[in-house]
């Protein structure tokens, strides 16, 4: 819950408009602060006061204990131009309040912790647990010393500038804050196997003829790495989730010299480390489910383990857990690496094996008997074969949520119950990321979200750098050039399924004339696959022209690159005889230039010559161009790739300059039918 206090006018309007616009829980408190304060600190996980720091500062300060477990903190001036993360920035979760608070009230978000204020992801605010000397290896991270990293197995972690294990810093050129350092190491070759499309100036969709000079055929990029914050460019490897064994890897090129501030204290440098094997590798962070004796480590806990129970009725939480922890403990894995619990369907309402999936953390899953059956396991056992028709539940349960993994813990007992510990293949994650049709503006928050946790961004040149500013330290960016369509797609899938956090980028929607298509056609269900619809170009076009698509309409590219002519016409045909509002898409280039104007002529058999037709280049970015014109009056010279066309249907009216299409014949003809009631 939000718990929301002021003490003025503004403030307590402040306070209504939040608990209006905020998605969860919120409840404002009233009374005088030095009462409210405490309780609501007590009640709440996040916290807005509309105070000035000074007085928040004081009265939060005696109630102050751990920073893992206080509320995140937001404070509100009188004016309401600010919202300051004063506690609990990743945590509590303060950091992200600020911009949702400021978002809402129209105020400028503050946020200072370095990390966010320098675009790193922070360690305390991975996806998984995490253990260690957190804030001296973010210190190393945020200076551009070397940090490295090993992981057992790859799981999709946001980017982090790290180095792969055993990788030592080469020389490379000082990093230059904001360019890319030399180090592009290839991720993604250019597969010579691949046929290049001719040269296709397209926009990410179906392609286009060749524009001219500009339209060269750029080589696909290799892979790129965005640099650190104190200019570290890690490269390629270096993303957080790259495996212990990278044998032959390139080496990381471009990692700064910058020399550390020597008013700064450093961390615990590697020296310190428990371990002798560490100490010339510095700072580690290190992704793994085992509990391990070196010290100085910062321990990325991933929910790679399944603990199957199996008990009779009546059994005890504490003797469930006593009875997963021993097996743990004994097999020295992490309690934090615990990503579900798993048991037969029978017993999934057992108190003792709920309580203990409850105090773990962890979701219960339960799968049948039938199912149980069917897996091998090495310790079978009769009477489990007799009480709940499978010879095993624990190791059976552990192997089926394990999906494909192995058994780490084979069959432990106790009085009463069972247990089994599997350990699970981690499965990488693809967005599929529409960026919208150019203005930051029109960039979703959620797209924004998703830029920052892949740890390897797929795209075409043009569209990563449209958003490069806003990938964090230690992307991987694999961008290529024009055309490269099959090959991106393959791309994004393949590093999805090494485990790694993908974005797959587009413009518009990524899934409109884009690359959703031929990536999700490659993908298997071996992938976690996560959709981010943008504003498409005909959306952004529409918003410019008026009302166009106000009744039934269709996009139609004119692209014959991919599509035989005869299926384009058919289809425009069939648009023109059933009178939709028709955008076309891809309209026209140097080397299509007839494709237009037979479409066009053909809706002209069908509509007036006055019927209203919306020309939009460059929607939303600065070249921005907007055109109402008619049927007969559309110049296809004004029409070129970065182009919508945009025809009206035979109710289309323009009205003040703009293009009205009616909801209805019927609706605006007559009075309100009720089923337009709800629809002001
Ligand atoms: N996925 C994109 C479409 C890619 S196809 C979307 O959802 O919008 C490429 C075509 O989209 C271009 O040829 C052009 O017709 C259109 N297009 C893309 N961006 C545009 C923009 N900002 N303004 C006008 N048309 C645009």
């Amino acid at each position: 819950m939000i718990g929301l206090i002021a003490t003025t006018a503004a403030g307590r309007h402040g306070c209504d408009r939040l608990a209006a616009a905020l998605p969860g829980p919120t409840r404002v408190y009233d009374g005088p602060v030095r009462d409210v304060v405490p309780t609501a600190f007590g009640d709440c996980d996040q916290l807005v006061l509309f105070l000035a720091t000074g007085a928040a500062v004081r009265l939060l300060a005696p109630l102050l204990s751990d920073k893992r477990t206080d509320p995140g903190i937001v404070i509100v001036d009188e004016a309401h131009a600010f919202a300051v993360a004063l506690l609990g920035g990743h945590a509590g979760g303060a950091n992200s309040l600020a911009h949702q608070v400021a978002d809402i009230l129209g105020a400028h978000p503050v946020v200072t912790t370095a990390t966010d204020s320098v675009g790193l992801t922070p360690l305390d605010a991975l996806p998984y647990p995490v253990e260690g000397p957190i804030a001296s290896v973010t210190r190393s991270l945020l200076d551009g010393s070397p940090v490295h990293l090993r992981a057992d197995a790859i799981w999709p972690l946001p980017p982090l500038p790290v180095l792969p294990d055993g990788a030592s810093p080469a020389g490379g050129s000082p990093g230059v804050p904001g360019a890319p350092g030399p180090a592009a190491v290839s991720a993604a070759p250019p597969d010579p196997a691949i046929p290049r499309p001719a040269a296709a100036a397209d926009l990410g969709g179906s392609g286009l003829a060749p524009q001219g000079p500009d339209d060269a055929l750029p080589s696909p990029v290799a892979g790129t790495a965005i640099p650190g914050p104190a200019g570290t460019s890690a490269a390629a490897p270096g993303s957080p989730d790259v495996p212990a064994a990278t044998p032959g890897a390139p080496g990381p090129a471009a990692v700064s010299s910058a020399p550390p501030d020597p008013a700064i204290p450093r961390p615990a440098a590697a020296a310190d480390l428990g371990d002798g094997s560490l100490a010339p590798q510095g700072p580690l962070i290190w992704v793994t489910d085992q509990v391990r004796p070196e010290e100085g480590v910062v321990y990325v806990r991933p929910p790679s383990l399944v603990v199957g129970v199996g008990a009779s009725k009546g059994v005890s939480v504490e003797e469930v857990l006593g009875l997963v922890r021993g097996a743990l403990e004994e097999a020295g894995l992490a309690e934090r690496s615990v990503g579900v619990m798993v048991t037969v369907e029978a017993k999934k309402g057992e108190p003792g094996i709920v309580g203990a999936a409850e105090r773990l953390g962890v979701e219960l899953v339960a799968y049948g008997a039938e199912e149980l059956k069917e897996t091998a396991v090495p310790n079978p056992s009769k009477a489990a074969l007799a009480a709940v028709g499978t010879a095993s539940v624990a190791e059976a349960a552990a192997l089926v949520g394990a999906a494909g993994g192995e058994l780490v813990v084979e069959k432990r007992k106790s009085a009463m119950a069972t247990v089994a510990v599997a350990r699970r293949v981690p499965r990488g994650r693809l967005a599929v990321v529409g960026l919208g049709p150019g203005a930051r503006d029109l960039l979703t928050p959620r797209a924004r979200r998703e830029l920052t946790a892949a740890s390897v961004v797929v795209g075409l040149d043009q569209y990563v750098a449209q958003i490069e500013d806003l990938l964090r330290p230690g992307t991987r960016v694999v961008a290529s050039g024009l055309g490269a369509e099959e090959e991106r797609a393959r791309t994004a899938v393949a590093e999805a399924r090494k485990g790694h956090a993908v974005a797959l980028i587009g413009s518009g929607d990524a899934g409109v004339y884009a690359m959703a298509s031929p990536a999700l056609a490659e993908a298997a269900d071996d992938i976690d696959v996560v959709g981010v619809p943008g504003v498409t170009a005909a959306l952004a076009a529409a918003a410019l022209l008026g009302a166009p698509l106000g009744h039934d309409h269709v996009s139609i590219s004119l692209s014959d690159l991919h599509t035989p002519w005869p299926v384009i016409e058919k289809r425009v045909r069939a648009a023109a005889e059933s009178d939709l509002v028709v955008t076309f898409y891809n309209p026209r280039s140097r080397g299509r230039d007839w494709q237009l104007p037979k479409a066009v002529s053909i809706l002209a058999e069908h509509r007036a010559p006055d019927t209203p037709v919306g020309v939009v280049h460059a929607a939303s970015r600065p070249d921005e161009r907007t055109e109402v014109t008619t049927l007969a009056g559309l110049d296809p010279r004004t029409v070129d790739m970065v182009t919508v066309v945009t025809v009206g249907n035979t109710a289309t009216r323009t009205v003040a300059g703009r293009m009205v299409t009616p909801r209805g014949y019927r609706w605006q003809s007559g009075p309100a039918a009720p089923e337009h009631a709800e629809e002001k």
